[in-house]
């Protein structure tokens, strides 16, 4: 793709810090973390101070002060080595810090953003529920309106960062039998669960940060992929949350959290295309150097074609992107640009992760390569921020719509 499309010289700039802090400081730790689950700590300190963990946000709320596509560029960047580290950006930013700067009082901005923004504490989004996935707005979680305070109950799983992260906007139920419209948005807190780690390296944890009773982590899952991200349920027990804590309008919770995800899925889409990238310059160099029959097998059609078709769509999901990116950046609306996005960059994440392990043959199958981490990686990418199919059905409430005078979502 010609860079001057979409991007300027401050973004070649950003693609290029991004690309040599995760060839140095990422590409020597990725397959280590990923075999032993691990929350990589020492980087998050890192990248916190490169400004990496508040790219999108002011500089007065402790953020880069850089925009939308700088914010992009990195978690495809860092997703082109290690997905994890993609991933912990964009749960963090988008999901964990972007509802408060975006739906927060002034009171509530100042008080977390430049926490999460300068990464000094890690946030989340807990909006997923045993039976509440898909279905979003089927949320059981009650919030229950006392006198100061709301008294929040249940559960909320598969949530990133849950373990390690010190401030969430989760979603409860405010208004039994009133559907969407009775689900409003909290704030809380509670402690990381790596407190000695985290205080021993000075990052993830403020002690005078006031933290909710009754939230919690619960185990963490043993998961196929993003194994370096941290995803356990976020366990909320007669949790006392105050009321200066509700996040945005009561009654607003669900309109708000689909506006969350709109920015997400364009997230989830560069992160996949990260991922597509990795595996296919991985593919592309061993094509190059393996030999059978007497030459690279880069020689034969077979591969070499693999090899085009992968180039291909890896140059289609970029333009796809990056246009979605420009889209938000105008103020445009971009919900059905995002939820295709996703979709297409997802979907190609699995097949040229999968067709890069074959080109690798039994060596790509083995965890001496890159390209399985890389293959595991991408089958989340189809789950998380909506399923294929969730994004299917966005896409075709668009583009049905006014056929059949249904206005898409
Ligand atoms: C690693 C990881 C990290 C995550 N992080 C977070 C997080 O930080 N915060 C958070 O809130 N959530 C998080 N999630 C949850 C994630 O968003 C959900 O798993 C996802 O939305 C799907 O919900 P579900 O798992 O309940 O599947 P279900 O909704 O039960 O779906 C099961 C299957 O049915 C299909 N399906 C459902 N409804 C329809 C329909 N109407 N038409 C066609 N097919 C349908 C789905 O596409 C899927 O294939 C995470 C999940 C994972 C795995």
């Amino acid at each position: 793709m010609d860079d001057s499309l979409y991007f300027e010289h401050q973004h070649l700039q950003v693609r290029d810090m991004v690309c040599d802090f995760a060839k140095t400081h990422v590409a020597p730790v990725a397959r280590e973390l990923d075999r032993t689950s691990t929350f990589p700590w020492e980087n998050i300190k890192r990248m916190g101070e490169l400004g990496l963990l508040g790219v999108p946000w002011s500089e007065e709320l402790g953020g880069a002060g850089m925009d939308q596509m700088s914010y992009y560029i990195t978690i495809h960047e860092l997703a082109k080595v290690d997905a994890s580290h993609g991933l912990t950006v964009s749960a963090h930013t988008n999901l964990g810090t972007s509802p408060i700067v975006e739906f927060g009082t002034d009171a509530q901005r100042s008080r977390y953003v430049p926490l999460l923004a300068s990464g000094q504490v890690m946030g989340g989004f807990g909006l997923t529920e045993p039976g509440a996935g898909s279905d979003a707005g089927s949320t059981a979680t009650t919030a229950v309106e006392k006198s100061d305070h709301y008294l929040l109950n249940g559960s909320k799983i598969f949530i990133t960062h849950a373990g390690v992260g010190e401030i969430f906007s989760v979603t409860a139920r405010t208004t039994p039998g009133q559907g969407n419209r009775g689900i409003t948005s909290f704030i809380v807190t509670k402690d990381t669960v790596d407190l000695d780690a985290c205080r021993a390296l000075g990052v993830g944890h403020v002690e005078n940060l006031p933290k909710v009773r009754g939230v919690s982590a619960g185990k963490k899952e043993e998961k196929m992929g993003w194994r370096a991200s941290d995803t356990r349920e976020l366990i909320l027990e007669d949790a006392m949350v105050p009321k200066e804590n509700v996040l945005g309008t009561v009654g607003q919770g669900f309109v708000n959290f689909l506006k969350t995800l709109d920015g997400g899925r364009i997230g989830i889409a560069a992160l996949s295309l990260g991922i597509a990238e990795g595996a296919y310059e991985e593919a592309l160099k061993y094509a190059a150097t393996r030999k059978q029959f007497g030459k690279p097998i880069g020689t034969f059609q077979g591969v070499s074609f693999s090899l085009a078709d992968m180039a291909t769509e890896i140059e289609a999901g970029k333009h796809l992107l990056y246009s979605t990116v420009r889209l938000k950046m105008s103020g445009k609306p971009f919900k059905k640009e995002a939820a295709m996005a996703k979709l297409y960059c997802s979907e190609l994440a699995m097949r040229t992760t999968t067709k890069a392990v074959q080109i690798f043959g039994g060596y790509g199958y083995t965890a001496d390569y890159p390209v399985e981490r890389m293959m595991r990686d991408a089958k989340v990418c189809e789950i998380g921020e909506g399923t294929s199919e969730i994004q299917r059905i966005v896409i075709g409430r668009h583009i049905l719509g006014d056929l059949l005078h249904e206005p898409g979502r």
